[in-house]
């Protein structure tokens, strides 16, 4: 495998967020550098990265992607509907644009749909059914 061109790029994204915080650019890309340097941190990179590579969640708490992998719901049917306005979908979108909800008109965009009205003879969307 060739060797990657080197760059800055964990150096810089962390000058820029110490940066916020000291009084000079050269003063947090000095930090940034000393960070990138440090086997530790280094050895720590390299351990999360693993565990990524190999699909196990890698425990840093501040690591967003397990997070939500960790928390997020099951699939519901919901997730696995077809889209509203697809092929074949008779359900009428509706709008909120201009104030009070209304059906939209033929010639609107789809950001100008607020929800779409389910309609009992689409094949992909029907309605909730009402309790009884
Ligand atoms: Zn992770
Ligand atoms: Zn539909």
């Amino acid at each position: 495998m060739p060797y990657p061109p080197t760059d800055d790029r964990l150096r810089h994204l962390l000058a820029q967020r110490i940066n916020c915080h000291v009084d000079t650019w050269k003063l947090a890309f000095f930090i940034a550098g000393a960070i990138v340097d440090d086997p530790d941190i280094r050895g720590e990179l390299n351990r999360i990265a693993a565990a990524h590579t190999s699909g196990q969640p890698c425990g840093d708490r501040n690591c967003r992607t397990c997070f939500e992998a960790a928390t997020a719901a099951p699939a519901t049917a919901a997730d696995t509907e077809a889209q509203f306005g697809t092929e074949d979908c008779t359900c009428i979108p509706w709008t909120r644009k201009y104030g009070t909800p209304r059906y939209c008109g033929p010639q609107e965009t789809v950001s100008d749909i607020s929800g779409w009205e389910r309609q009992a003879d689409c094949p992909h969307h029907a309605p909730a059914e009402e309790p009884t």
